[in-house]
């Protein structure tokens, strides 16, 4: 059952936060009785267990030299899909990118849309309640989870359902839906073995719009107009700055906006039976200086894959940057840092300057500006410059918190980020997590060096 095998382990010894942790063993369970099973003898040996999807993780959750890493991409079934009810019923190890497109053929839409969801499970997505671009209008992975089945680290299964209650006035909110406790506990509380998430109506028709500034400031004031307009609906509102304009160029077309600072990403999906607002927009990009001649209209389905595309190409290319830089012991330092969407503009002029005053090369930033959630990636090129860059990014995260934001807005703490978790959370805080944390995991199994 489980693979003490030297090749097999190192298969499984990496994920994307640049660290390498070679497992003891590794386990591959083909359902969920399997994995009850392993949890019940690790538990009873104390043998650390850690779950891992796609292994995407920026954080090194998903990775460990402690024990077993147990991999659930061998479960991988869509159970059931319940048109009228829109709900689906899946196995954990089901790449998300593939799950959305089985529910996109009943006409319906599953929201979550990491960037990284043609790699990344469900169980992962889960584990790390991920969002992207457009949680904007759906929210993360949470909002659309209705049920799950886990199995917690003594081997036995629960399933858990959320009440569909209006009101509710008994226990303590925390306690009131033990579905939530699971979602983005980055697998130190159980693992997921199944579950059922709730299912969106497909929009008809949306379209995305690139739109260039030859100013950054007013990229950001554009946002800031477009998130608090009734005129438009936008479902992502995505910033690029201009080095992640320069690898968006890269991937196409060269001498696109070359007069730009930056450029903005929006998609518009208007409800049922309305058009896209594509006159508003365009009146709202020229209120703030925007090159509207090199804008670019991506319109069905192909086109906005193909926008999704060139995204996607600006952490690709910086993940392999930073797995370049590997050998002499630098890395991609990707931070996921956010603040309230109207102090954007403000906290990244800071975060820039933190880094000039350092020495350090400017990092590419680019992401979610209508939630106020940029990510900031350095590359680091050997160990010095990491640690340097570490303490550029420490500096930035007690700004950040002082801005009312946080250290983690979708990538989780994993076991890179945890040094930074005091920063956010108060001393209370963290002994109500570490009271939980023993009251379902006592002999501390789980994901050890994650979170806590
Ligand atoms: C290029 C790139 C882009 C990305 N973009 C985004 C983005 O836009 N938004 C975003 O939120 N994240 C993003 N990520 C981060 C990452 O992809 C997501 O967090 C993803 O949801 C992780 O899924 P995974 O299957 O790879 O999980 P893994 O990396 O394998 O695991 C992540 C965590 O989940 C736990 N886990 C995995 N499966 C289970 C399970 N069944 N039960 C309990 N715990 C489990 C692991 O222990 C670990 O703590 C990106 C990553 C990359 C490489």
């Amino acid at each position: 059952m489980v693979s003490r095998d030297e090749d097999v382990r190192r298969t499984y010894a990496t994920d994307v936060s640049g660290l390498e942790l070679v497992p003891e063993g590794v386990a591959r369970p083909a359902d969920a009785v399997e994995v009850a099973a392993l949890l019940a003898e690790a538990n009873a040996s104390r043998t650390p267990v850690t779950p891992a999807g796609g292994q995407t993780s920026t954080t090194g959750a998903s990775i460990t030299d402690r024990g077993i890493l147990m991999s659930l991409r061998a479960m991988q079934r869509v159970i059931d899909i319940d048109v009228d009810a829109r709900s689906v019923r899946v196995e954990p190890g089901v790449l998300l990118g593939e799950l959305k497109r089985t529910c996109a053929q009943h006409d319906l839409l599953l929201a979550p849309d990491p960037t990284s969801e043609e790699e990344c499970t469900v169980g992962g997505a889960i584990a790390c309640n991920a969002s992207g671009a457009r949680s904007l209008r759906y929210g993360p992975t949470r909002n659309h989870v209705r049920a799950l089945t886990v199995a917690l680290a003594d081997g036995s299964l629960v399933e858990l359902r959320r009440p569909s209650l209006e009101k509710n006035t008994v226990g303590y909110a925390f306690a009131q839906d033990a579905v939530d406790w699971f979602i983005g506990s980055e697998g130190t509380l159980g693992v997921v073995v199944e579950a059922e998430l709730a299912l969106l109506p497909m929009p008809e028709h949306v379209i995305g719009l690139a739109i260039p500034f030859v100013r950054e400031k007013e990229a950001f004031a554009f946002v800031v107009a477009a998130r608090e307009s009734t005129a438009v609906h936008p479902r992502c509102l995505e910033f690029f700055d201009a080095l992640a304009l320069s690898i968006a160029r890269d991937t196409g077309d060269t001498s696109w906006a070359l007069g730009a600072e930056a450029f903005v990403y929006i998609e518009e999906a208007p409800i049922r039976g309305v058009d896209p607002a594509l006159d508003e927009w365009l009146a709202l990009a020229d209120r703030f200086g925007a090159i509207t001649d090199d804008m670019r209209v991506y319109d069905g389905e192909a086109s906005l894959r193909e926008a999704r595309r060139v995204r996607h190409a600006i952490p690709a290319h910086m993940n392999e940057r930073g797995a370049a830089r590997r050998v002499h012991g630098g890395r991609k330092v990707s931070t996921d840092w956010a603040v309230p969407y109207r102090e954007l503009g403000r906290a990244i002029r800071r975060a820039r300057a933190l880094a000039s005053e350092a020495g350090i090369a400017q990092a590419v930033i680019y992401g979610h500006a209508g939630n106020g959630h940029p990510h900031q990636n350095f590359i680091a090129d050997d160990a010095a410059q990491l640690s340097r860059i570490e303490r550029v990014v420490e500096a930035t995260l007690r700004e950040v918190i002082a801005l009312g934001g946080t250290v983690a807005a979708e990538h989780g703490i994993g076991k890179i980020k945890r040094k930074w978790l005091p920063l956010q959370m108060t001393p209370l805080q963290l002994r109500v997590m570490r009271a939980v944390k023993q009251e379902l995991d006592p002999a501390g199994i789980l994901s050890p060096g994650n979170v806590l």
